[in-house]
C-alpha cells in the first residue's frame, strides 16, 4: 500500500474532526411561540413554522449549526430532539404546558432564563435569531446578557396588522419598538415589509435585510393535473383554491364571494386549513353562512390542514390560488403555487407584491372586492393557452426563490455579525 493510502490514526482523525467543528458557525433560533416541528395550516402554526424548519435544516446543510428553542407546549414532548446533523429543537419549560398564546407574554422571562442556561450549558452560540416579537423579546434580554449579535425576523408586525384592520395591544407594539431598536440586523422577508418597518417603526434603514424565504423546489414543482384531480377525487370543473389558517385577516370570505361572483354551479372552492387564533372557530361558522347565504355551500369544501408537502398536489390540481389577505409580509402559499405552474390572484398587499407579478404570473387586486377577484379568474378559466402561460412565468419565477440561497444569505451575515460588536440599542 502506497504512503498515500495510509489510514490516519485514530486520534488525528479525533483531532481534524474537531478542528471542523470548532469552525462552525451555531446559531440559537428561538420561537419561543409555536414549534417547526407543529403541523403548520392551524391554531398557532403556519408559515413561520414552514420558515424556521426548512431555514434551520439548509442552515445545517451549509454548516451552520442551528438549536431552535421552543417553548414547551405539551407535557409528552421530549427535552431535546434531533431534527437531522445541525438542527435540533430544545423544548423550554414555561409556564403551564397549555397556555393560551395570549398569555405567552406572562412567561418571557422564564423562557428567556431557560434558553440563556441551555446556551451557556452547551458551550455558547455565535448569533440569536429570533421569530416573532414574544421570541424577540428575549433575544433581546439574551443579547444583553451573553453579550451577542440579535437577528430578528417578525413575521408580522402590529402595526402593519393594525393599519388593515386588526389591531394588537400597545404592549406588543411597544415590544416590537425595543427588538427593532437592539437588533443587529432585521430581516425583511420583502421590500413591503422593509418599507413598513422604516414607515411604522422608523427602524434603522442601515439595519435592515431583505432575506427572501424559499420554497422547497424538491416538492413544488409543476406536475400532472389530471392525475392530482384524480388523486383528490375532482371532477372536470374548475376549481379554486384556498390555503392557509382560517382567520379574519386571511380573507376565506372574499374567496367564497368570488366563487359566487363567478357564477358557474361546476366550480369548487378547496379551502385547506383550520381554525386559528381566537377568532377561528367563530370565522369558520361566519365563512360557512356566508356561503349558505351565498348559495355556494355545495361548492365550498373545507379540507383538514395537510402535511406540507403534500399540498403540492392541490396546487397541481387546482386552475388558481386565491390569496385575498388582508396583509402578508410573505405569502409562503403564493410562492409554493407558482413553483407548482399555478397563476395566483392575490390581494395588492405586502410580499404579494413581489411575488405575483401582474398579469405575468398572476393578477393582484387592489382593496376586496370579490367582483374584481371573479373577473380575474374567470380571465385564467376562460383561455387555457393564457393560464398555461401565467403558469410557466410563475413557475420560471419561483426558481429564483430556493431555500439554500437563503440560508448561504444568512451563513455569511451570521458570520459577519460574530466577527464585530454586538450594536448598542437606539430609541425607535
Ligand atoms: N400549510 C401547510 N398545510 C396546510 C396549510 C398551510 O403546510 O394545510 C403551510 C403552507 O404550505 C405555507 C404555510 O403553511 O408554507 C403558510 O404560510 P403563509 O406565509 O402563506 O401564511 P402564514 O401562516 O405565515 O400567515
Amino acid at each position: 500500500m502506497s504512503a498515500l493510502f495510509t489510514p490516519a490514526p485514530q486520534n488525528q482523525i479525533h483531532n481534524d474532526m474537531a478542528t471542523s467543528a470548532d469552525r462552525r458557525k451555531r446559531v440559537a433560533v428561538i420561537s419561543l411561540h409555536t414549534s417547526p416541528l407543529s403541523q403548520p395550516g392551524t391554531g398557532d402554526a403556519g408559515g413561520m413554522n414552514v420558515y424556521v424548519r426548512e431555514l434551520v435544516s439548509s442552515l445545517a446543510q451549509v454548516g451552520v449549526a442551528g438549536t431552535t428553542y421552543v417553548r414547551r407546549w405539551h407535557p409528552e414532548l421530549a427535552d431535546e430532539v434531533e431534527v437531522e446533523p445541525g438542527f435540533r429543537v430544545v423544548h423550554i419549560p414555561a409556564g403551564p404546558t397549555d397556555l393560551p398564546k395570549e398569555a405567552l407574554p406572562g412567561v418571557i422571562d422564564e423562557f428567556t432564563d431557560g434558553v440563556r442556561e441551555h446556551i451557556t450549558a452547551t458551550g455558547g452560540t455565535d448569533v440569536l435569531h429570533a421569530n416573532y416579537w414574544l421570541s424577540g423579546v428575549a433575544g433581546h434580554r439574551i443579547k444583553h446578557e451573553l453579550d451577542l449579535p440579535l437577528v430578528s425576523t417578525f413575521h408580522t408586525l402590529a402595526r402593519v396588522k393594525a393599519e388593515t384592520g386588526d389591531p394588537e395591544p400597545q404592549t406588543r407594539i411597544d415590544a416590537e419598538s425595543d427588538v427593532i431598536g437592539c437588533s443587529d440586523v432585521i430581516l425583511a422577508n420583502a421590500e413591503a415589509e422593509a418599507e413598513q418597518l422604516r414607515r411604522l417603526y422608523n427602524a434603522p434603514s442601515d439595519r435592515i435585510q431583505i432575506v427572501p424565504p424559499g420554497v422547497g423546489h424538491a416538492f413544488f414543482s409543476p406536475g400532472n393535473k389530471g392525475g392530482a384531480r384524480r388523486a383528490l377525487e375532482l371532477g372536470a370543473g374548475p376549481v379554486l383554491l384556498f390555503v392557509g389558517r382560517i382567520q379574519p385577516l386571511k380573507g376565506l370570505d372574499i374567496a367564497i364571494q368570488t366563487l359566487a361572483e363567478l357564477g358557474d354551479p361546476t366550480a369548487t372552492l378547496l379551502a385547506v386549513g383550520g381554525a386559528s387564533g381566537a377568532e377561528g372557530q367563530a370565522e369558520v361558522e361566519r365563512v360557512l353562512h356566508l356561503a349558505d347565504q351565498l348559495d355556494v355551500l355545495d361548492q365550498l369544501v373545507l379540507v383538514d390542514p395537510q402535511p406540507h408537502h403534500e399540498l403540492s398536489t392541490f396546487y397541481r390540481a387546482a386552475d388558481v390560488l386565491l390569496v385575498p389577505s388582508r396583509s402578508e409580509s410573505f405569502g409562503l402559499v403564493a410562492l409554493e403555487a407558482a413553483a407548482c405552474g399555478l397563476p395566483v390572484v392575490a390581494s395588492d398587499v405586502g410580499g404579494l407584491r413581489t411575488l405575483v407579478q401582474h398579469g405575468r404570473t398572476g393578477y393582484r387586486v387592489d382593496g376586496r372586492n370579490p367582483e374584481l377577484y371573479a373577473k380575474y379568474v374567470a380571465t385564467i378559466l376562460r383561455d387555457p393557452g393564457h393560464a398555461e402561460d401565467l403558469g410557466r412565468t410563475a413557475a420560471a419565477m419561483a426558481q429564483t426563490f430556493t431555500w439554500s440561497t437563503t440560508a448561504r444569505r444568512l451563513e455569511t451575515l451570521y458570520s459577519e455579525l460574530a466577527a464585530r460588536q454586538p450594536v448598542p440599542c437606539v430609541a425607535v
